[in-house]
């Protein structure tokens, strides 16, 4: 093939359009840049949208995990499971509130956190278990449901790659105590910055409402419609709250999240066609009874098959201007967790294979045929 000189192909990149522009340009010249009527619109566009009773907005996903851990208690001396296969902050919010997080392996087929080894890794001291969404696919939840049991320990759900996805009918949102997401932009829809916690249980919504906003008992809304300024700081808290022109991007956006995620499966259906004939390369398994939110498109690739494994292919991409990605180096390789985390019994050894095999493919809504016939060419160009 001659060198590239195409324009590069990311793996994921955000769709905005005029209807996005105009809506954040109106809301700068309204009266609220912040904590006005677009962040409350957002909220309960996002309640409608995946049923929960509650979403509460903040400014980033790390931000909704941290808070979640917090309302739920996490601190000191707790520890907390986590899958091996994510991206670090699902782990760094562990370690923020002063707990343990546990690794435990991943499935190797799904890369999604493997309930049998959440079981194994209960201790008397574990509070939370954080499920994570890997590449848009729900975990087992009713799976995870039964090994916690009956024991004091609450379920979050990481959802940041799998808003608009389901289980069992089930829509993400629903599917644990408490469930973040992200609205980075390369995830599902995107505000630049921003994330939210989803929750049905009203005593949490009210505690995570408190920890973004500094843990005062009641903000500027309610000072000045109860014409007070008494306020008192109640527990220690953060400033995560997500302004009104990222809220007034984000409802924008949620309008199109169906649309988004069908443009998604479209590529994703003409990778699979591809893929299934190729000896030695598999995607991962959707499991039946899930709809994936297709936030990546992850292919493992068995280096006894194909020659030079991954890192050949990925090399080969960067070469053609294709930007191909791994998701995600195991936690415990990253050098400022590696010795804050605990590995579950029977480590990770799915996930370390699984680390070795893994390729995310250009994937997201405004990627056009030609992008994919160009990927395809050169991945049909790679294994000939
Ligand atoms: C993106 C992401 C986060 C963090 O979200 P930010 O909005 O970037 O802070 C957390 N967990 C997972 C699995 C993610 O992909």
């Amino acid at each position: 093939m001659p060198p590239c000189d195409q324009p590069f192909i990311p793996y994921g990149h955000q769709l905005v359009d005029g209807d996005d522009i105009e809506a954040v340009l109106s809301v700068l010249s309204s009266a609220h840049l912040t904590t006005g009527p677009h962040v409350a619109r957002f909220e309960s566009e996002i309640e409608q949208k995946t049923g929960a009773f509650h979403a509460v907005a903040v400014s980033s996903g790390t931000a909704a995990l941290h808070i979640a851990l917090l309302a739920a208690d996490i601190g000191p001396g707790d520890e907390v499971i986590v899958p091996a296969i994510t991206f670090a902050a699902t782990a760094s919010t562990v370690l923020m509130c002063g707990a343990t997080p546990v690794v435990v392996d991943t499935e190797k087929d799904t890369g999604l956190i493997e309930p049998k080894r959440v079981a194994d890794a209960i201790t008397a001291r574990t509070r939370a278990v954080v499920a994570v969404d890997y590449a848009g696919i729900p975990c087992d939840y009713d799976a995870l449901a039964a090994v916690i049991g009956a024991e004091d320990i609450i379920l979050i759900a990481d959802g940041c790659h799998s808003l608009g996805a389901t289980y069992r009918d089930r829509p993400v949102g629903k599917l644990a105590v408490m469930t973040a997401l992200s609205f980075h932009p390369v995830k599902l829809i995107t505000t630049g910055e921003g994330g939210m916690v989803l929750t049905d249980d009203s005593t949490l919504a009210t505690r995570l409402r408190r920890l973004r906003n500094h843990g005062i008992d009641r903000d500027s809304h309610q000072r000045h419609s109860t014409h007070t300024f008494e306020y008192d700081i109640v527990e220690l808290g953060y400033n995560y709250r997500l302004s009104d022109i990222h809220c007034a991007l984000g409802a924008s956006q949620l309008k199109k999240l169906d649309r988004f995620i069908e443009r998604r499966a479209e590529i994703a259906g003409q990778y699979d066609r591809f893929f299934e004939k190729q000896q030695g390369i598999a995607p991962l398994v959707i499991p039946s009874g899930r709809t994936s939110a297709r936030h990546l498109y992850v292919i493992r690739v068995d280096a006894t098959q194909v020659a030079g494994g991954r890192d050949r292919l990925f090399a080969q991409c960067r070469e053609l201007g294709i930007g191909t990605n791994v998701h995600y180096k195991p936690l415990p390789r990253l050098t400022a967790l590696a010795h804050r985390v605990r590995i579950g019994p029977g480590g990770v050894d799915n996930a370390e294979m699984l680390y070795e095999q893994i390729l995310s493919l250009p994937i997201y809504p405004a990627m056009t045929d030609a992008d994919v016939e160009r990927v395809l060419g050169a991945f049909r160009h790679f294994l000939s």
